[in-house]
């Protein structure tokens, strides 16, 4: 067992992560990066990326996050192969983490970039058609359907708002949801079931997706919750719109949290409630969700910490006088 000590400790390894080490590396913080059971983060399950900033033709999630990682290790990143599973943050900084390994990590800052993982049905064909038809991001991939026909699986806001958005690119867009009764809010209802391109079908879950014969999804099983009936529903795209879980647990009673879970901060900055302790990406954020958005406030957590750390500093050496 080892302890590792750092000015500026980051739990999480997606783009919030490594955009925060990359700023705080630059500004000599010498980052420890903490790159848990998925290194690169969620853009590691997904092919295409057509909306990060940069690159005029269509780049692959994996490959984004291996650049990002080189990038922060080229400017002084230390990455660790290691699952944070316990930290102290009771004390003020520094703030004090162990590992799965039993390491023990030591940060005078600290940036929580653990992410959120959307939530899925579980059911046969949904992760063998990832990228092939079967998505729970719209705004990541609607694009890709455009002209053609798509379902929404949900009846939250999520669902609702991915639905509407799937209008920018398709005529055809069906949402299905396991009861009669949506759960989004009201103005959002009035939105969907007013749209002329968006039709609803009540009471049905998904038993499976299912490929056709050039491997790409051809269709959904249905069952009818009412009746017990079974069906076929054909599509081209398929949104899974059921909830995020943001990756919080660890925090759990000893930072604030919204009601989904999501790490509390103070509006329009990454700071918690603890100073030092800073909050970067999809663990904080449940409206935008992206890996620009999760990179921005990334940086952002690590400009804070700068100036934390420059006040820290400051306040030891009056102490010291
Ligand atoms: P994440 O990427 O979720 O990374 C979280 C990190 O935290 C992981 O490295 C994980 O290992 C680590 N972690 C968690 N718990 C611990 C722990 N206890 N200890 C240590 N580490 C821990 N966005 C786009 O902008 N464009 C797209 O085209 C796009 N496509 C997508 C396709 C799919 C299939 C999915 C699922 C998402 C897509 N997104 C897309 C959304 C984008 O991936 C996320 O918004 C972004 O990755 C969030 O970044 P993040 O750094 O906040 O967290
Ligand atoms: P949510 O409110 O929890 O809704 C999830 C939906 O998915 C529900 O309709 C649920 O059905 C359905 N569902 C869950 N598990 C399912 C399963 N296994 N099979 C089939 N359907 C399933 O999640 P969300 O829509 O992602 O919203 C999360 C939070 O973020 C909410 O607080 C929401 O208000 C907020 N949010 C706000 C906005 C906004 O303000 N614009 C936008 C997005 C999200 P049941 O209804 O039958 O339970």
């Amino acid at each position: 067992m080892a302890t590792h000590r750092t000015k500026m400790l980051i739990i999480g390894s997606g783009p919030a992560g490594y955009s925060a080490a990359i700023y705080g590396a630059r500004a000599m913080m010498e980052p420890i990066v903490v790159q848990g059971l998925q290194p690169g983060g969620q853009l590691t399950i997904t092919t295409d990326v057509e909306n990060y900033p940069g690159f005029r033709d269509v780049i692959q999630g994996p490959w984004l996050m291996e650049e990002m990682k080189a990038q922060a290790e080229h400017v002084g990143t230390r990455m660790m192969w290691d699952t944070i599973v316990e930290v102290d943050l009771a004390n003020g900084s520094p703030f004090r983490a162990i590992g799965d390994s039993g390491d023990e990590y030591i940060g005078d800052v600290l940036v929580i970039a653990t992410g959120a993982q959307a939530k899925w049905l579980g059911v046969p064909g949904e992760m063998e058609l990832g990228g092939k038809g079967v998505s729970a991001c719209a705004t990541c991939d609607g694009f890709f359907y455009r002209g053609k026909k798509v379902a929404v699986i949900g009846g939250g806001n999520t669902a609702v708002e991915e639905a509407l958005y799937l209008t920018n690119h398709s005529d055809d867009v069906t949402l299905i949801h396991r009861r009669d009764e949506l759960r989004a809010e009201k103005i959002l209802q009035d939105r969907l079931l007013n749209h002329p391109k968006i039709s609803v079908l009540w009471n049905k879950t998904v038993g499976s997706f299912e490929a056709g014969e050039n491997g790409a999804l051809s269709h959904l099983r249905l069952r009818d919750t009412v009746t017990g009936e079974d069906s076929n529903f054909s599509c081209d795209g398929a949104f899974v719109a059921i909830g995020h879980a943001p990756a919080t647990e660890l925090f759990k009673g000893k930072l604030p949290m919204d009601d989904s879970g999501y790490l509390v901060v103070e509006p329009g900055t990454p700071k918690t409630s603890i100073p030092g302790v800073f909050a970067a990406g999809d663990v904080m954020d449940h409206t935008y969700r992206q890996a620009v958005t999760a990179a921005g406030t990334g940086c952002m957590a690590a400009l804070d910490a700068e100036r934390f750390l420059a006040t820290l500093e400051v306040a030891e050496r009056e102490a010291a006088e």
